[in-house]
């Protein structure tokens, strides 16, 4: 039997959060009550003028930067036609010629846990068209949308499952929207959108055979599925004998398959033209030199930088995919004189206590109501035994109320004062004395019964003895008993 391995290249289009749209001076915010942001250019009246919008360009320039591509200091605009409701000009206007940025490269990683490099062969900047619902007989048309900026990103070929054109989306998804902030993020607004152009071949073969363009695939819930179904689906074609046709086809999540939208007949021709009234980009390098300044460091040498911290896969997949969650963690541990050990404590604070009541999703105020450097200070009243955990977990709880540093606290406040080894051994006795019948039982070997000794021991303690050295004391205490 053949063995196969699929062609997957994805086209993703980016709506670029700006104040105005790319063309017009029109407010971005297509979320007004319908048709309240238009004006001649974004409807298309004969004889209005584009004018291209400068945040656009700065936006573009540095998401070619992010994503690793060349940025073409000559671009052109181009004029897409095609009659369409949604499109009262008759043509969008596209790069066609000449993208903003040529050849690109995004790492993946693949199944056999090797990193790849996942190619990108342009970036072109365009306007989106009007959002238009139907109405039984009737559409309705919003021009709000008309004249948005949006940019296209289209990979290489260069994907071979599901799972690795999901980890790409989800990684230009996080530095347009985590890293770069350019793009809302909404995913129901259609604010990223992708579609996959799928294709296979035998292993070994170098042909590119007839693909099928699944359209909307635009959750990270249902693209490695939806993708991963249209190449059992052409396997499974082929091996019946069958031949893939080019169409395109939209993914049914509830019937769980993708499904024919319109069969492509010959190619489109959309008589692609220089736009006129728009002429060449021209930016210069030094224009690009500066935007390069300005970025921020991405998720791939985020994830390098975080290898040193000593911390666990998890909470280093937590740190890159939310920047400001990790940046905090790595603020922390710079902002003290912590020792290279305590990282993973700050680590832990961070990912247990902080975020069981902050939202990661919305974390740009918490370093000013907990300041890192107070994070710092509890993880090493924790590394230096001067609190136990139980307690730190009830002073953390207190620092974020108050905003105080951990260190006057627990100057301040006689319960924060651990118990010494005396009284933790005292403790220890007492309780072992208390449970006759659970010692006999632990002597006779059920040696599980201990975590209920220092459970019952760190409970009389009132939280205030360190864990390892009650069980410590607990254990050297049942031993005894033995004799
Ligand atoms: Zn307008």
């Amino acid at each position: 039997m053949t063995r196969y391995e699929a062609v997957i290249g994805l086209e993703i289009h980016v709506q670029i959060k700006t104040d105005t749209k790319a063309f017009c001076r029109c407010n971005g915010d297509y979320n007004a009550p319908p048709n309240r942001h238009i004006c001649p250019v974004c409807t298309g009246a004969p004889g209005a003028l584009p004018v291209l919008s400068d945040e656009f360009v700065r936006r573009a320039v540095l998401f070619c930067l992010a994503l690793g591509a060349r940025v073409n200091l000559v671009s052109t605009f181009d004029r897409k036609n095609y009659f369409y409701p949604d499109m009262p000009k008759n043509y969008q206007i596209t790069q066609f010629f000449t993208p903003i940025g040529s050849e690109g490269r995004l790492l993946v990683t693949g199944a056999d846990g090797v990193e790849r490099a996942i190619g990108i062969e342009r970036i072109h900047m365009e306007e989106d068209t009007a959002r238009s619902a139907h109405m039984g007989e009737r559409t309705l048309l919003n021009f709000n949308r008309a004249g948005l900026p949006l940019i296209e990103v289209v990979s290489h070929p260069d994907l071979r499952s599901g799972e690795e054109a999901a980890q790409y989306f989800k990684k230009i998804y996080d530095i347009a929207v985590k890293y770069l902030g350019i793009c809302r993020g909404n995913m129901e607004e259609g604010n990223l959108r992708c579609d996959a152009n799928i294709s296979i071949r035998p292993v070994g073969s170098t042909a590119l055979n007839t693909k099928t363009e699944v359209k909307n695939v635009n959750s990270f819930a249902f693209i490695a599925k939806a993708i991963d179904h249209e190449i059992e689906r052409q396997i499974a074609l082929v091996e019946a004998g069958g031949a893939v046709e080019s169409e395109t086809r939209l993914w049914n999540p509830k019937l769980k398959r993708t499904e024919t939208m319109r069969k492509k007949s010959g190619r489109n021709d959309y008589r692609y033209f220089n736009e006129p009234d728009l002429g060449p980009l021209r930016i210069t390098a030094e224009f690009v030199e500066e935007l390069r300044k300005t970025l921020p460091e991405l998720p791939d040498a985020k994830r390098r930088r975080l290898k040193a911290y000593g911390i666990n896969n998890e909470q280093t997949d937590l740190f890159v995919g939310y920047p400001e969650v990790g940046d905090y963690f790595i603020n922390a541990t710079a902002s003290n004189t912590l020792q290279p050990s305590e990282y993973p404590i700050v680590s832990s604070l961070v990912t247990g206590e902080i975020l069981k009541y902050e939202d990661k999703e919305h974390f740009e105020t918490v370093p000013q109501r907990i300041p890192p450097q107070h994070t710092a200070s509890l993880a090493h009243l924790i590394h230096t035994g001067r609190v136990t955990w139980p307690q730190a977990k009830e002073l953390f709880a207190m620092m974020r109320e108050t905003g105080s540093d951990p260190e006057e606290i627990v100057k301040n406040d006689p319960r924060f004062t651990a118990i010494g080894d005396d009284e933790t051994a005292a403790i220890a006795a007492a309780v072992v004395a208390d449970h006759p019948a659970e010692t006999e039982k632990y002597l006779g070997g059920r040696e599980n019964l201990l975590g209920f000794f220092v459970g019952q021991a760190m409970k009389r303690a009132k939280g205030k003895a360190d864990p390892a050295k009650m069980s410590e004391m607990v254990k050297k205490e049942l031993t005894n008993r033995k004799k």
